[in-house]
């Protein structure tokens, strides 16, 4: 059996100012760890032999229909601008439509050195792959626009890091790679002719329904609005939100430093390389806010009529932080119950999530059991809890399901950082039993498995994992 990948390449058939062919470089002695059959199934890609996959999915062997390439775009990176980024060590083989019609890359992270590649060795380390699969995979069972994971490669060779660590690859499905990154570089640049066919690409795959330049902004606004919200709703700090990671579909994208909250507090930050707490659980909705007046700033280069689009793009902008709220505020309210919220609502949210951070409960667990006599529990004071339940019963007098609206958005299971850190301790061994296990409970985050009960348990002292690094 031979493995077949139906591509459909679009981005190959650009300007050669967007990106650089770019083959991966072989590794040593790939060893196929993972690979993701429904995700195949949906690309309409024929698994082949083990052995095959491995050398496809480690870049040894480019399948028929590939043209590999390194994608050129640059970003603001913790608010300072960076002229050259660029695919530094990931390759986009190609695109395929997928049985549900979209559009999606599939690009090798990790695949060796490209012309982008600065300093760096072109590499990833087993841990940040191990992390981004489960991560991403258990995003996408949240129902959370995320890139996802198709499958993950042991290279046989070790990368230099703080240590020598095993070396991987993680071959990522995206419905594209199009960051606000992507528009910047050739706005900086001046490119305006390559800043129109970029705008126009985005627009027919992403957002056919829209036009103009300023018709995508709007596009992607919405989306990121709605992607926000939702991570602040699982309780997701992404860790990296510079404009290089910040997608035009509105997907999750370049999952580094990130991590899940444990005990809930608005202040949170996890990336070590995240020293003044920029891209904090609660400076999310203003990051991608500041992200999205970058996307505008290069999109407007492009107007004939300079001043009618700054306006027009500030409008937008503008309009943004409103948006935020109302999405914010409909998932919030949809944790506790309540499934078409009226503006009376926020405080009642809020008034938890303060008593929250006071009491040090523990985010997942206390929206998953609200209601139930175990919620209290989480609280160190746990009549901080009763006297909100009080008015809480009151208000959901009014709603017709607020059992099962509430267990169809807080899940029981969520990627625990301590979790990551000791599925990644074992792996490194050898041992993919949890590797496995996260895998497979968290493809169903808002069923309780009691068989599983373990993985809902915040951390220990001892099993605190106070930072997590960036993804290199
Ligand atoms: P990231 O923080 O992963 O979003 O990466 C930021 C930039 O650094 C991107 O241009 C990456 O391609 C590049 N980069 C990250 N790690 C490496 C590496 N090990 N080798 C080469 N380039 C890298
Ligand atoms: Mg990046």
């Amino acid at each position: 059996m031979t493995i077949a990948i139906p591509f459909d390449n679009s981005y190959a058939r650009l300007p050669g100012g967007f990106y650089t062919a770019q083959a991966p470089q072989p590794v040593r002695a790939p060893r196929l760890v993972a690979f993701n059959t429904d995700l195949a199934r949906l690309l309409g890609i024929a698994p082949g032999e083990v052995e095959e996959m491995a050398q496809v999915f480690a870049g040894n062997a480019v399948p028929q229909g590939a043209e590999p390439l390194a994608q050129l775009y640059s970003g603001h990176q913790f608010g300072n601008y960076n002229p050259q980024l660029g695919d530094g060590r990931a390759i986009l083989l190609g695109e395929v439509l997928g049985s549900d019609g979209i559009r999606r890359d599939i690009q090798l992270k990790g695949a060796g050195r490209t012309p982008y590649s600065r300093g760096g060795d072109g590499r990833a380390w087993l841990g940040p792959v191990l992390r981004e699969y489960v991560v991403s995979e258990a995003m996408a069972a949240f129902g959370i626009p995320t890139t996802r994971a198709l499958a993950a490669v042991e290279t046989g060779e070790t990368v230099r890091r703080e240590s020598a660590l095993p070396g991987a690859v993680l071959t990522r499905v995206a419905q594209s790679h199009l960051r606000v990154g992507t528009f910047q570089v050739f706005a900086a640049r001046g490119e305006i002719a390559y800043l129109k066919r970029l705008t126009d690409y985005a627009i027919a795959r992403h957002y056919p329904e829209t036009q103009g330049s300023m018709g995508l902004l709007a596009a992607v606004r919405d989306a990121q609005a709605r992607l926000i919200a939702a991570w602040m709703g699982v309780g997701f700090i992404h860790g990296v939100m510079n404009t290089d990671n910040s997608s035009i579909a509105g997907e999750t994208i370049d999952y580094g430093p990130c991590a899940f909250m444990d005990t809930y507090h608005p202040d949170t930050v996890y990336s070590s390389i995240d020293r003044y707490g920029r891209y904090a659980y609660s400076n999310q909705p203003d990051i991608a806010v500041w992200n999205l007046a970058q996307l505008a700033t290069a999109l407007i280069q492009q107007a004939e009529d300079k001043e009618a689009a700054v306006e027009e793009a500030t409008e937008i902008v503008h309009a943004m932080p409103a948006l935020l709220e109302r999405e914010w505020l409909r998932v919030f309210a949809a944790k506790i119950g309540i499934s078409a919220p009226r503006e009376t609502d926020k405080p009642l949210v809020t008034d938890l999530l303060t008593r929250m951070a006071r009491e040090q409960a523990d985010f997942t667990n206390t929206f998953r059991t609200l209601g139930s006599d175990r919620a209290r529990d989480h609280f160190t004071d746990p009549v901080a809890y009763d006297s909100w339940a009080a008015d809480w019963r009151q208000r959901i007098t009014q709603e017709a399901a607020p059992e099962a609206v509430m267990r169809s958005i807080n899940p029981a299971f969520i990627p625990r950082n301590h979790r990551i850190e000791q599925m990644i301790a074992a792996a490194v061994e050898g041992d993919y039993t949890l590797f496995q296990r996260l895998n497979t409970v968290l493809a169903r985050p808002y069923e309780d498995q009691p068989d599983h009960f373990d993985l809902t348990r915040p951390p220990t002292t001892s099993e605190i994992v106070p930072a997590t690094f960036c993804g290199t």
